[in-house]
C-alpha cells in the first residue's frame, strides 16, 4: 500500500516568513528533524542554509546523492553542496552567508563549541532563536497525517495480533519483543521508542524498562508502544488485566478511562493544552487519585515522539487544528500497580478523531496457563 507523498515544497517560504517576524533573512538549521521536514533529507549529518532567494544543504560525501533524491521527493526548493571534510562544509557555508548580515540559529539544536566554531568562521552576527521550525511542524499536513495514521494502524495490528501472549506466563522483556517484531513484519521501519511493558508491581512506574518477570495472574500490565513509518511516530498505551480483575483494579481502570474519556472530549482547536490536563486530573481528583497522576496529560507526536503542542500543567501551547496529539493520563500506585489509557488524535475543525483504534473496552486477558 503507498503512501500519498510528502510535500515540502512550501514549507521553505513558511519558514522565511517566520524569520521576518525576527527581522533576519537567513537561518542555519542544524536540528536534523527540522531538516528533514523542511527539505525531506533523512540522513544524519547536514546543516541546511536557509537564504531569501535560495536554500542549501550542506552534507558529507556519504549523503550527496540520497540528498539529492528525497529533496526533490519531497518537492522541496534546495540544493545540494557536499563537503568530503568538516573544514571544507565550513567552507561552503562560510562562502554562501559572506552577504548575511544577520544569520539566525537553533539555541536547541547547537552546542556551546559550535556557536563559538560558527561565531569564529563566519562574519554575520549570531540570532539565536527557539522553536521556528517547530511552530510550523505542530500543524501537521495532510502527508504527515497519512504517515502517522499508517504507524498507528501498524501498532493497533501487531497489538492484536500478540496481546493473548500476555496470558501465557510470558516475561516483560519477550513481550516487547515479540511486539516490535509483530510491528516490524507490519510495515514498520521500527519502534518509535523503546516499548515499554511494565506488569503488576512494575506498573506503578511510569517509564519501566521491560525486565525477565513474567506477568502472573492479577498483573496489571501497562504496554505503551508505537510504530515508526517513513519518519514518523505513533503512540498508543493500553492496559490490560491478566485474569479477573481485583476490585481495585477495576476501580484504577474505571476511573483512568473516564479521565481518558473527558480528556479526549475537551481537545478541540481553540482549547489551552494546559485545560486538557486540567480536564483528565479533575476527574482522578474526583476518584481520589490525583496525587497518583505522576505525569502531564500528553503531548504532539510527528517526526519526534514527544513534541509540541504539550498538554502539561505548564503548558502555554493552545491546540490547533492539524496538530496530532495524544492524551494518556494514568495513575500509579507503589506496591499495586498502576494503569494508564492513551490515544494519538487528529485535532480537527471542530474537535478531535482518534488514530490509535485498539479496543479499550476489554482489558481482561485469559489466565496464564498453570502447567
Ligand atoms: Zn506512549
Ligand atoms: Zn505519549
Amino acid at each position: 500500500v503507498t503512501l500519498p507523498p510528502l510535500d515540502a515544497s512550501r514549507r521553505l517560504d513558511g519558514l522565511r516568513a517566520v524569520l521576518a517576524e525576527h527581522d533576519v533573512t537567513a537561518v542555519l538549521i542544524t536540528d536534523l528533524m527540522n531538516i528533514r521536514y523542511l527539505s525531506g533529507f533523512s540522513g544524519s549529518a547536514g546543516r541546511l542554509l536557509v537564504l531569501p532567494d535560495d536554500a542549501v544543504l550542506v552534507t558529507d560525501g556519504r549523503y550527496g546523492d540520497q540528498a539529492a533524491e528525497e529533496i526533490a521527493a519531497v518537492g522541496a526548493p534546495a540544493r545540494v553542496l557536499v563537503g568530503r571534510t568538516q573544514a571544507v562544509q565550513r567552507e561552503h557555508l562560510a562562502e554562501l552567508v559572506s552577504s548575511v548580515e544577520r544569520l539566525a540559529v537553533e539555541a536547541a539544536a547547537l552546542t556551546v563549541a559550535e556557536h563559538e566554531g560558527l561565531a569564529a568562521a563566519f562574519h554575520p552576527d549570531l540570532v539565536v532563536t527557539n522553536g521556528i521550525v517547530e511552530q510550523l511542524r505542530d500543524r501537521k499536513d495532510a502527508g504527515e497525517i497519512a504517515r502517522i495514521e499508517r504507524a498507528s494502524a501498524v501498532a493497533d495490528a501487531a497489538l492484536a495480533e500478540v496481546a493473548h501472549r500476555l496470558g501465557d506466563g510470558i516475561d516483560e522483556r519477550t513481550f516487547a519483543a515479540e511486539l516490535e517484531f509483530a510491528m516490524r513484519m507490519g510495515g514498520a521501519d521500527g519502534p518509535s521508542f523503546d516499548t515499554i511493558v511494565a506488569g503488576g508491581p512494575n506498573s506503578a512506574f511510569p517509564h519501566h524498562r521491560p525486565n525477565d518477570r513474567r506477568i502472573v495472574e492479577g498483573d496489571l500490565v501497562i504496554v505503551d508502544f508505537g510504530a515508526l513509518v517513513d519518519g514518523y511516530h505513533s503512540d498508543m498505551t493500553r492496559t490490560f488485566t491478566v485474569g479477573d480483575p481485583t476490585p481495585q483494579a477495576e476501580r484504577l481502570y474505571a476511573a483512568v478511562a473516564e479521565a481518558e474519556s473527558a480528556g479526549l472530549a475537551a481537545i478541540a482547536p481553540g482549547v489551552r493544552g494546559e485545560s486538557v490536563h486540567e480536564v483528565c486530573r479533575d476527574v482522578l481528583a474526583r476518584h481520589g487519585l490525583a496525587e497518583h497522576f505522576l505525569h502531564g496529560t500528553g503531548h504532539g507526536v510527528g517526526l519526534r515522539i514527544h513534541e509540541a503542542p504539550w498538554l502539561t500543567p505548564s503548558s502555554t501551547d493552545v491546540i490547533e487544528a492539524g496538530n496530532v496529539v495524544t492524551c494518556e493520563p494514568g495513575v500509579y500506585l507503589v506496591g499495586i500497580g498502576g494503569v494508564r489509557i492513551e490515544d494519538a488524535v487528529v485535532v480537527t475543525d471542530h474537535g478531535c478523531r482518534a488514530v490509535t483504534r485498539s479496543p479499550k473496552d476489554q482489558p481482561c486477558l485469559p489466565s496464564p496457563r498453570t502447567t
